[in-house]
């Protein structure tokens, strides 16, 4: 059996839900299909994340990309309500930030004023600022941090839900099946073959598969630099509380930690080898990550498992950061993935932007050419100097 249609996009997580929503909204009229094997999304990294919006980055794209992406997610319940019937996102926006030792602080100097000069409220703190934004921290070794107030965490899974059902509600066609090979002929997309066997007719496929998105690519020869890598996330309980709610915290360390309701969250990005993974163990916390939270915040000594999960990075291997935008080697064959553990704050404007590449051929809203797969080919490497 064969079917037709005019785009399809393979991964109905955040980024392929808002890529459809974005191109409908923007007045595509074609037929949207998106196939998503795993129907209630288990093992999505979406719902794994920790949904961390931040605007402190290093390099001017990911700065405007996560701008772009904030705004979109203050006016989010209004833009995605279906019915009237709001889409809430709990957006808490307590802020994100980093806290520095001697080291690091000329960089967050530096990482401020071009943060500041995209109009990012930014702040460089004093160690002693600090403690007016979380009272009990330990400041001994810190010198300072880079702050800003607007930004913070939402509920990921609500994110991508919203945009699943807006998209469906302007026409896309979500298919729960998996995709098996990408089709390609004389160097232009021809559909995709189902792991059912059903053949899928288009000229356009938008490869959105996360952590599966690498070995899709690689089985049609066209090889990304991505690989998937695990992260543990723990909840856990304090005796006593804290006098403020936290701003999404990374410590010197690279262990973040947030409020999560009444509970908090934990996690870093330890060293693991490549490959896809969900066990998360109860030693991450206890030898990992408890010695430094103990350690900066006195009140975390005293801390209870409440539970854990895993979820996949798709890292990317040469510069850390996403890879979006047409393929040059095949007609019709777009990219959006290797977000390596930013892409909740970069939904908004991925989608958006390749809406416009895909109707327009060019980007209009947010030029995001930096991302594109042939920078890798022409050296044009991207270096993040801020992840998480
Ligand atoms: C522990 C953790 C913490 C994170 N914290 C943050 C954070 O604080 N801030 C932030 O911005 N980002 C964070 N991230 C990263 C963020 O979650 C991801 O970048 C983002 O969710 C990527 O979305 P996606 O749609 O590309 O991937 P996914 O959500 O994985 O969606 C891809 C979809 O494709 C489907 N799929 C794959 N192959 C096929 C196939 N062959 N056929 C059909 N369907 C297929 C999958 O089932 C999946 O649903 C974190 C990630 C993790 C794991």
């Amino acid at each position: 059996m064969s079917y037709k249609s005019d785009i399809i996009i393979v991964g109905g997580g955040v980024i392929g839900s808002s890529v459809a929503y974005n191109l409908l909204n923007d007045g595509y009229t074609g037929e949207v299909t998106v196939f998503e094997k795993d129907s209630i999304y288990e093992f999505s990294s979406t719902p794994r994340s920790a949904g961390g919006i931040r605007q402190l980055f290093t390099t001017a794209i990911n700065i405007q990309i996560s701008r772009y992406s904030l705004k979109k997610y203050e006016t989010f319940p209004n833009d995605m309500a279906i019915d009237k019937e709001k889409t809430e996102i709990d957006f808490k926006q307590r802020g994100y930030l980093f806290l520095s030792q001697n080291e690091t602080i000329e960089q967050l100097k530096k990482q401020c004023t071009l943060q500041q000069s995209y109009g990012v409220p930014s702040e460089l703190l004093t160690k002693e600022e600090l403690l007016s934004i979380i009272p009990e921290l330990n400041i001994d070794d810190l010198n300072g941090g880079l702050y800003c107030s607007e930004d913070g965490y939402l509920d990921p899974y609500s994110v991508m839900q919203g945009y699943v059902r807006k998209a469906k509600q302007l026409g896309a066609n979500y298919v729960y099946e998996e995709i098996d090979t990408i089709l390609e002929s004389g160097g232009n997309i021809s559909g995709v073959k189902l792991t059912n066997g059903e053949i899928y007719e288009a000229p356009i496929v938008v490869n959105c598969a996360g952590p599966w998105a690498p070995a899709l690519s690689e089985k049609m020869g066209l090889p990304i630099p991505v690989i998937p890598l695990k992260r543990q996330i723990i909840q856990f309980d304090i005796a006593e509380e804290l006098e403020k709610d936290l701003p999404l915290t990374v410590d010197p360390t690279g262990v973040y930690f947030r409020h999560e309701g009444t509970s908090l969250i934990a996690g870093f990005s330890e060293a693991v080898k490549p490959g896809i993974d969900f066990r998360w163990k109860r030693s991450f916390f206890m030898e990992q990550l408890w010695p430094i939270l103990g350690h900066r915040i006195p009140n975390f000594e005293r801390a209870k498992i409440v539970s854990g999960w895993a979820g996949m990075y798709s890292h990317n291997t040469v510069d850390q950061n996403a890879i979006i935008g047409d393929h040059p080697e095949v007609q019709g064959y777009y990219l959006a993935c290797g977000f390596s553990g930013h892409g909740m704050q970069q939904a908004p404007a991925v989608g958006k932007g390749l809406s416009e590449l895909i109707r327009i051929g060019k980007y209009e809203t947010l030029d995001l050419s930096p991302l594109r797969f042939e920078r890798f080919e022409r050296k044009e490497i991207l270096v993040e100097g801020a992840i998480v």
